[in-house]
């Protein structure tokens, strides 16, 4: 990507915000992985940060779909990020679309601070809309980069996620068995 090479080697302490969005099963977590990897080779301090209510994997590890792991926080609320990032270069946030509103000036006010922050999480729900708080993040942040996984269904580039079963719930843990990744015209062909 075009722009990493400036965010990388940037040597002031200007504070930027990433959003790395997409469906389930699109790679969020391990394109989130590959950059603070990239940041921790280059000496930067990094912590990563997951909304509590995501206990699908273990506790303490940011854990993709393909076991790449890095140790994490889990907060409860997003506010807890400010007390616990004193000291970093680089913030990490997974499951972004878990924290409420709060998120938004919690992002905005670590990167005043001249940290890089990365959020990754899903920016639609399994209804297709948009799944707050990641549109306002999407808008305030300085790149946004949206990964695609593969629909299940035809095997073009899916930007949706399927729900398998009939639940309404907006959240609703444990995936595979789930949800399926899909593209526009299957998602709503089958959408119920
Ligand atoms: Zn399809």
């Amino acid at each position: 990507m075009i722009f990493e090479s400036s965010i990388e080697s940037r040597k002031d302490k200007k504070g930027q915000i990433e959003v790395i969005c997409g469906s389930m099963f699109s790679g969020k977590t391990e394109e989130l992985i590959r950059r603070l990897n990239r940041a921790k080779i280059a000496r930067q301090k990094v912590e990563i940060f997951k909304p509590s209510i995501d206990k699908r994997y273990h506790e303490e590890d940011v854990v993709s779909h393909n076991d790449t792991s890095i140790r994490s926080s889990p907060v409860n609320f997003a506010e807890d990020i400010l007390l616990w990032s004193g000291g970093c270069d680089v913030v990490g946030i997974d499951e972004v679309q878990f924290f409420d509103d709060q998120i938004v000036s919690v992002a905005q006010k670590l990167a005043l601070q001249g940290k890089r922050v990365i959020l990754a999480g899903l920016d639609m729900d399994f209804e297709g809309q948009p799944f707050e708080p990641m549109p306002k993040l999407m808008a305030i942040a300085e790149y946004v980069t949206k990964v695609h996984a593969i629909c299940m269904k035809c095997g073009d580039l899916a930007a949706f996620s399927f729900r398998l079963s009939d639940s309404k719930q907006k959240v609703m843990l444990g995936e595979k068995e789930s949800y399926e990744a899909r593209c526009r015209k299957c998602f709503y062909e089958d959408k119920k």
